[in-house]
């Protein structure tokens, strides 16, 4: 399918961003359309809509935020903790917007996995579905992230 003017132009930001090192696509040679729509048919296997994901991010983050910087218990099998990171960053999606730089490591206990988001890949999984290119600092498989969350 030929993509829009807008979808190229936000392949490209989402490659070059100055504001986070490598951009949100890695090296990952698809496009930006073709990684949205691949994570969204995981998830739709998986049985967990990308909301729910970020939803539970949101609690997790806000949970461990309140800790300033050490671990908190999520539950019996999780602990998380917030390094603040100073700033905030905009979407590379046109709107309006800006979200806290710091992230959230979520551990859990019983398998040692360890993931990590910031604020932005939250708001990025819960509003566009993108869960960032292959090889990007902040990229987690949906299924790893779901094994981790629930
Ligand atoms: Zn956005």
């Amino acid at each position: 399918m030929k993509q829009s003017p807008d979808i190229v132009d936000l392949d490209k930001i989402l490659r070059t961003s100055p504001l986070v090192a490598g951009g949100f696509m890695g090296d990952d040679p698809r496009s930006v359309t073709e990684v949205i729509d691949t994570d969204a048919g995981t998830l739709f296997v998986l049985g967990v809509t990308a909301k729910q994901i970020a939803a539970r991010m949101r609690q997790i983050t806000d949970m461990a935020a309140q800790a300033l910087g050490t671990w908190t218990d999520i539950d019996a099998r999780r602990q998380a903790m917030v390094d603040e990171v100073r700033g905030a960053l905009p979407c590379s999606w046109p709107h309006a917007g800006d979200y806290f730089k710091r992230v959230t490591t979520l551990q859990r206990t019983d398998s040692g996995q360890t993931i990590r988001w910031s604020d932005l890949n939250i708001h990025m999984i819960a509003a566009h579905g993108f869960f960032e290119g292959r090889g990007s600092t902040f990229r987690t498989e949906p299924a790893e992230l779901v094994a981790a969350l629930f």
